[in-house]
């Protein structure tokens, strides 16, 4: 594999124990680009590696794909799923908060910067 050279940025990740949380768009409707990570999975803006966030490895009808998002989407798209998480999860109460809820509000924290 060649060397790529060092980023001027750091790269982000979204943690993988996160992305299963994270409601991403179906990969039919989906084009090419978007599907391997050229361009923004939600909106289409271009990628490059200084700005690309990496949203894992995913698996749809057999197909493994890699997207990868601009921070803007990924912010609202990471906003979304900390605020319908409760809702969905046993183990929150609004006394106490589980360990994924605040992990992707810390993560919202850290995409604000
Ligand atoms: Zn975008
Ligand atoms: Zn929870």
């Amino acid at each position: 594999m060649p060397e790529m050279p060092a980023p001027t940025t750091h790269l982000m990740e979204i943690p993988a124990a996160l992305v299963p949380h994270i409601v991403l768009p179906r990969l039919e409707l989906l084009s090419e680009a978007r599907t391997r990570g050229a361009e923004c999975v939600w909106g289409g803006e271009r990628l490059t590696g200084e700005t690309a966030i990496d949203l894992g490895a995913h698996t749809d009808n057999g197909v493994r794909w890699f997207p990868r998002a601009c921070r803007r989407c990924t912010r609202s798209a990471v906003r979304s799923a900390r605020d319908k998480h409760p809702d969905r999860c046993t183990e929150c109460s609004p006394a106490a908060l589980c360990d994924i809820r605040r992990a992707l509000h810390d993560l919202l924290l850290e995409l604000r910067r």
